[in-house]
């Protein structure tokens, strides 16, 4: 059951200048938030959060930074990789209004929730928060499912001139959001979570994974909390128990590395 699917990449799309999409046929249930394990055959196996849900075709978006993600990156249409999953639990996409906030390439898999919302007539505002202006990507998706979209850049090359959750605690300070739903580096996502006092949060964390369904405990976060299944999708009242939140993740051998 869970050793991986063969799929043949059906579309590839050039997002950026490091990001690229895939799409491939994978007709499993999803729900936004939750990820499938990628095999590149003779290189390595990493996690992918699903960036496109439609009935039999998903899709991921990832950004190349190290070797799997570069190998990744060289694939185009027709050749194949392994897929397993979906796996984790996804996010709880309800109330009226809804703030989302990404960073970097976190704003590819808050793109099916944000198109949820838009389904289920929830209002959705979408904070874009990248480095520079060359590092965006799915702005017309976003404006497609009717979302209000605020983009921040550190460099001040578009919209805002800042970090997205300096941003974001104007937007907070204006309109009474229901939630906030996050993506992005942690120690973005760790302001952010000190900024929601009480609204509800839920943010999607990234640990290094090897088996991704919650036997090697290589993810563990706080109290034995394992990313790959109890996550990658925790809500803010966890987030504030675990200490490791914001503060450090674990390499492949488990050594600490402060962010
Ligand atoms: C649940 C989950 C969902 C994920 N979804 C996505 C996704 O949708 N799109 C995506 O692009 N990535 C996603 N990732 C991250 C992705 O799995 C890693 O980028 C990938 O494992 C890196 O493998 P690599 O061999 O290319 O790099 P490695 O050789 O493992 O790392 C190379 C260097 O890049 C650094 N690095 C690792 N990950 C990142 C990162 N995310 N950003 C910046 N630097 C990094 C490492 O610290 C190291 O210095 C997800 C991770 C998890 C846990």
């Amino acid at each position: 059951m869970n050793s991986p699917q063969i799929a043949k990449i059906t579309e590839a799309k050039t997002e950026n200048k490091d990001v690229k999409t895939f799409m491939f046929e994978y007709p499993k249930k999803m729900i936004p938030g939750q990820f499938f394990m990628i095999w590149i055959p003779g290189v390595d196996e990493i996690p992918m959060s699903v960036s496109y849900i439609d009935k039999d075709v998903k899709g991921i978006t990832f950004r190349k930074v190290g070797e799997a993600t570069n190998a990744l990156f060289d694939l185009g249409k027709g050749d194949k990789i392994g897929i397993r999953g979906p796996y984790g639990n996804g996010f709880k996409i309800n109330g009226k209004q809804i703030l989302f906030v990404g960073g970097g390439t976190g704003v590819a898999m808050l793109a099916p929730a944000v198109e949820e919302a838009g389904i289920n007539n929830i209002s959705s505002t979408i904070i874009i928060g990248v480095k520079s202006s060359n590092e965006l990507f799915f702005e017309d998706r976003f404006k497609k499912c009717g979302a209000e979209i605020h983009i921040s850049t550190d460099d001040g090359s578009k919209g805002y001139k800042g970090f997205a959750t300096d941003l974001a605690d104007e937007l907070l300070s204006k309109e009474k959001f229901t939630s906030v739903l996050t993506c992005g580096p942690e120690i973005m996502m760790k302001s952010l979570l000190d900024l929601c006092k009480n609204i509800p949060f839920q943010a999607s964390l990234e640990r290094y994974m090897k088996c991704g369904v919650g036997i090697c405990s290589q993810c563990c976060i706080g109290e034995g909390l394992r990313v790959c299944v109890e996550g990658p999708v925790f809500d803010g009242k966890t987030l504030k128990n675990i200490e490791d939140f914001g503060v450090y993740k674990r390499d492949a051998a488990g050594r600490k590395i402060r962010f």
